[in-house]
């Protein structure tokens, strides 16, 4: 962006930025980012004060692009909360949570607190708390409204929606928050410098397995050609996380990637298919809350199925079913979707 261009940016508000560059929330939802700001700025108009909670929980497996990011780019995350203080109004934002996954905390900690030494972060630095999922911790932590739980100390299970957290959220106050990644793109935006790019994890048979940051309007099959991932065997993907992410065959990639974080590419041939759903189902039986009586039991009862050499199909596609129509959250509601999509694009069974 010409120096002219970058000037005038500075000027304009950060909200008028996001919102021209169409940036939307990186946790999955792909929720508009200004609109969300704005809902938390229209919140205090009658409330006093506001949190902000920065994501950084990244509990899928297969999933490590915030890690890469808090590695490579510290700066740029702090930059974006500092910017979302400014906006919401330094006074108004009691504290800011900045949530990490144990061993982020272990590894990048350090690194952010030495960028909070900046002086331009001094005013931030005071009200930023850093605190670490512990390594007992659920994977449903991640979810916005379980991550407020934690933080107030009650049990990590998400939250009846409505009320938002943008209007009630940490405390009952406005609380406005976005994971690592939106920081971070936040950032960009606010130096003129975005250009709509996401960070890929790519794992299991590639090549080259890493995060990559590419443009987010690739289809799947571009961002494995761009990153010379494309097998020379035959092979299936799951795209969007080693749990609850969706299973497709190598016919099925011309899809647009959006905002799946990641691809994790199997061997067709050698990929066993009783160990493949052995570990779906024993992660999400480990992770439920427990709070609905479908997820708690249905995945637990699951995984003691496909234990089985020849399992009742009808139980267990009665149970995915149950699963599918009565989990309270995403959690609940991802694993029949990941299993559905194995069955249907790889086995080319009905379930
Ligand atoms: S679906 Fe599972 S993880 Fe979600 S609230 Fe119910 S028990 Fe908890």
């Amino acid at each position: 962006m010409p120096k002219k261009l970058r000037k005038k940016n500075k000027r304009r508000n950060i909200l008028e930025l996001i919102t021209e560059a169409g940036l939307v929330g990186r946790g999955g939802a792909s929720f508009p980012v200004a609109k969300k700001w704005k809902l938390v700025k229209e919140a205090l108009k009658t409330r006093k004060v506001a949190y902000i909670v920065v994501n950084g929980a990244e509990g899928e497996p297969g999933v490590e692009k915030d890690a890469y990011i808090l590695k490579n780019y510290p700066e740029e995350v702090i930059n974006g909360v500092y910017l979302a203080n400014q906006f919401l109004g330094n006074q108004k934002i009691k504290k800011i949570y900045f949530f990490l996954n144990h061993s982020y905390w272990e590894k990048y900690l350090v690194q952010l607190q030495k960028v909070l030494s900046q002086r331009k972060y001094q005013s931030l630095a005071k009200k930023i708390i850093f605190t670490a999922k512990s390594k007992d911790l659920l994977y449903i932590s991640g979810e916005e409204t379980a991550l407020l739980n934690y933080l107030e100390g009650r049990k990590i299970e998400p939250r009846l929606k409505p009320p938002y957290p943008t209007e009630q959220g940490l405390f009952n106050a406005p609380t406005l928050v976005n994971n690592v990644e939106t920081f971070h793109d936040v950032s960009l935006v606010g130096r003129g410098k975005f250009d709509d790019k996401r960070f890929y994890s790519i794992n299991g048979a590639v090549r080259q397995r890493g995060v990559f940051r590419l443009p987010a309007t690739l289809t799947i099959e571009d961002v494995l050609r761009q990153t010379d991932n494309i097998p020379d065997f035959p092979f299936f993907v799951q795209v969007g996380g080693e749990a609850a992410g969706e299973v497709l065959n190598s016919d099925q990639l011309e899809r647009p990637i959006e905002d799946a974080g990641a691809i994790t590419v199997y061997d067709l041939e050698h990929t066993d298919k009783n160990k493949l759903l052995s570990h779906w189902l024993n992660f999400f039986a480990a992770q439920s809350c427990g709070n609905c009586v479908t997820c708690r039991e249905g995945t637990y009862r699951l995984a003691e199925l496909v234990k089985q050499k020849n399992h009742d199909q009808k139980v267990f596609t009665d149970l995915l079913t149950n699963l599918a129509e009565s989990s309270f959250c995403a959690l609940g509601r991802s694993l029949p979707f990941t299993i559905k999509s194995y069955y249907i694009n790889i086995l080319k069974k009905k379930i």
